[in-house]
């Protein structure tokens, strides 16, 4: 080997070394991009959504025991203010509260799904009824009960019977809304969204395990109005599903 190829081969290593240097500084100037917060260009921020959809699939086997004391109590009136078909369902704009794990809500409305939104072991029910409470702060918190076929529900009578009714103020709705309430308040518990637009998240869910029952009758009344009003499953991602007891 002469000088001359020696001082080639110099060259060449320095030149390659150079460029791997340089593809490792605009890499890390890459990800300091990324990671960069430009504060006088705010809108430009990406939000991250979309990421804990509700409904879902509850694989029981997977839910964990929840470590809170956790128990709820449901205190819904019996005199709704109105009833409304709103074009995606049957709604009733009903009173009164709820303490979720020792937390005060209120009753905003209730309304219904067909065939149910959230599945349990890859499993739906035929109706699934949503009782959507509002925090003092402005939290929303769905608890959510399955019905099943079987004996006739007085309390989805009740919703039936009113659909198109013209309400008064002085006159409310009579409806039986703890028939449509299991004894047994058992839970699973997660944070998801509204199932309908604009499908906002950090919507706290109380899919209550045992289902109520309505009869075949009622569900093909139902059916006249809606039956397919059900969001699709979304994939659980990094989420827990908790199980209370109660
Ligand atoms: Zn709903």
């Amino acid at each position: 080997m002469n000088f001359n190829s020696v001082k080639k081969i110099i060259i060449i290593a320095v030149v390659l070394h150079s460029t791997f240097l340089f593809s490792q500084i605009s890499t890390a100037a890459d990800i300091h991009a990324a990671n960069h917060f430009d504060y006088q260009h705010q809108e430009n921020w990406q939000f991250l959504s979309g990421m804990h959809q509700s409904p879902i699939n509850i694989d029981t086997k997977l839910a964990s025991i929840m470590k809170d004391k956790g128990d709820i109590t449901l205190y819904y009136s019996d005199f709704a203010k109105f009833e409304n078909n709103n074009g995606h369902s049957i709604q009733v704009d009903d009173s009164g509260f709820a303490v979720l794990n020792g937390r005060n809500f209120e009753l905003q409305q209730f309304h219904f799904h067909s065939p149910s939104e959230h599945t349990i072991n890859g499993k739906d029910y035929p109706l699934e009824v949503h009782f959507v409470n509002k925090s003092q702060s402005g939290r929303i918190a769905v608890v959510s009960v399955f019905f099943k076929e079987g004996q006739h529900n007085k309390g989805f009578q009740d919703v039936l019977d009113n659909i198109g009714r013209k309400t008064t103020e002085d006159k409310p709705i009579h409806i039986d809304v703890n028939d449509m309430l299991p004894l047994n308040l058992t839970y699973y518990h997660y944070l998801g969204s509204l199932t309908t637009p604009p499908l906002i998240e950090n919507v706290e869910w109380y899919v209550l395990a045992n289902p109520q029952e309505i009869s075949a009758q009622q569900l093909a009344s139902f059916h006249k109005y809606y039956n397919g009003n059900n969001r699709k499953i979304n994939p659980l991602g990094d989420r827990i599903v908790l199980l209370h007891r109660q």
